[in-house]
């Protein structure tokens, strides 16, 4: 049988970085899909030797393929996340923030959120300046191109998945910059009428996420709001360096055209080598990329079986468990190969269970 292939460039990264490649390749090897991973050495010691040459060779790769996962990388001279963010227009950022079972958290309620974030503009874009001795003013920036590729991606996501869209703002203030991003979500949620929108002001949301976390999927926001809110909401989780994002870059027609995948942890140097990474946030990364290559229900089962055995327990001493990083993997590999046979067409066409829950 003809495997579906896809490319996906890899942005290999230093401390635990090794570590977490050879888990992903694990995990790949089992699932029913061929992934050809071109890899592109980010280590310290490359971008040291290459300067700007291995950036180049890395926005050339995923240029190409589309689709890049990115091992976590030592700042020092640089940070190679902001060059790569620039050099590839990566203007929107989809953050999703959900209880990790096993992560300690002060949150009693079960959180679930696609925050989706304009990554630039709003008012970072511009430092401001004095005016006089003690005055300042900054300019707030709103862009209909931005915000247009970011409902579009929201709404295509929430086609894809089932959910609603909430956009959220200060329109009812901020009439012209917050006004038009409302008018934008609007426009492009005509294009979806399946797909439920509501609008929130962003103070209110704000509360409301802690009280009722479950009217909320998939939140589309400014930049400065979504700054806000993916703290607030990691926080709330417990888990804020076990996430994954997706860093999206669009072409003219506001369709994603390159996709960059990343754990928001970091090197982890005190651990590196020692088999004791934990590849959660990796895997949920990974997850991230087979939705966004049209992989929906092996994304599902990579991200549900991650987290299916933690909550049973299968985790590594950061989590307070004894697996190591390649017990871990085997664990993980193993239930996704099982989950992706469970479901796997019979001679009827149809699965023989029910598909995991999402
Ligand atoms: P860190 O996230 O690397 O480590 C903080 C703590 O969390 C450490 O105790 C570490 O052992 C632990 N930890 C992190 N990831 C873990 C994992 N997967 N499994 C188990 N434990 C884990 O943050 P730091 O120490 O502040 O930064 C180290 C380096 O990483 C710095 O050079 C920093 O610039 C870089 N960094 C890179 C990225 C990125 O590439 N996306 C993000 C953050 C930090």
């Amino acid at each position: 049988m003809n495997r579906p292939s896809y490319r996906v460039t890899e942005l290999l990264g230093d401390g635990i970085g090794a570590e977490l490649s050879e888990a992903i390749h694990r995990l790949a090897d089992r699932l029913p899909v061929r992934l050809e991973f071109l890899p592109v050495d980010l280590r310290v010691e490359n971008r040291r030797a290459r300067g700007d040459a291995v950036y180049d060779e890395a926005v050339e790769s995923i240029n190409e393929t589309g689709v890049a996962l990115k091992h976590p990388t030592a700042t020092t001279e640089n940070s190679p996340n902001a060059i790569l963010r620039r050099r590839l227009n990566l203007s929107v950022i989809h953050r999703p923030v959900y209880t990790i079972p096993g992560v300690p958290t002060n949150f009693r309620q079960e959180l679930d959120l696609d925050i989706v974030r304009i990554a630039t503009g709003g008012t970072y874009d511009d430092p401001g300046r004095m005016i006089g001795d003690d005055g300042a003013v900054s300019l707030r920036i709103v862009e209909r191109g931005p915000v247009r590729e970011a409902a579009r991606y929201a709404f295509n996501l929430a086609r894809r998945t089932n959910k609603s869209v909430t956009s959220s703002s200060k329109h009812t203030i901020q009439k012209a910059t917050d006004g038009l991003f409302e008018r934008v979500a609007r426009e492009v949620a005509g294009h979806f009428p399946e797909v439920p929108h509501t609008t929130e002001l962003f103070d209110a949301l704000l509360g409301k996420v802690i009280m009722a976390p479950r009217k909320f999927q998939i939140v589309l926001v400014l930049n400065e709001y979504g700054d806000f809110l993916s703290d607030m909401a990691c926080g709330l989780a417990g888990s804020l360096g076990i996430g994954a994002s997706a860093n999206l870059g669009f072409d003219a027609g506001a369709v994603v055209r390159v996709a960059l995948f990343d754990a928001a942890h970091g090197t982890a140097p005190d651990i590196a080598g020692k088999n004791l990474a934990n590849p959660t946030a990796i895997f949920l990364a990974f997850a991230m990329l087979l939705y966004q290559v049209g992989e929906i229900s092996l994304g599902q089962a990579v991200k549900n079986s991650t987290l299916d055995l933690l909550r049973e327990g299968t985790r590594t001493p950061d989590l307070g468990g004894k697996e190591t990083t390649q017990s871990f993997t085997e664990a993980v590999a193993d239930e996704v190969a099982r989950r992706v046979a469970a479901n796997a067409p019979t001679a009827a066409g149809a699965p023989e269970t029910a598909p995991p829950g999402s």
